[in-house]
């Protein structure tokens, strides 16, 4: 992490501030800076990797715990009535960010 030059791990590492709603050992949520809905939260793992195909056994470990967190999370701002979680992966998905980071929108009732 120390040696990633990655924005995410900038913010993770404190570098770059961040609308934190959520952060213990192994992951960090905070608001999207574009939001593309009326709640849009990021969770991302403490460990830098870009896709679910390149998780050790360590990313493994973090991804299912940001899974669990999710619910409670989500539910604590204002996506008590539904979200959506999205992940996306590799250039034809549009992944911007090449740490790998699950999208949580919700807030309002989603289109597709
Ligand atoms: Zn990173």
């Amino acid at each position: 992490m120390l040696n990633c030059n990655c924005i995410f791990c900038k913010i993770i590492g404190g570098e770059i501030p961040s609308a934190k709603v959520y952060e213990d050992d192994l992951m960090l949520v905070f608001k999207d800076i574009e939001p593309k809905a009326k709640v849009h939260l990021l969770a991302v793992p403490k460990t830098h990797f870009a896709l679910l195909s390149q998780a050790d056994a360590e990313g493994k470990e973090m991804l299912w715990h940001i899974l669990e967190k999710i619910p409670g999370v989500a539910s604590q701002n204002g996506c008590g009535n539904g979200y959506r979680l999205v992940i996306n992966q590799g250039e034809d998905a549009g992944q911007t960010v090449h740490h790998l980071h699950v999208h949580i929108l919700g807030g309002e009732t989603l289109g597709w």
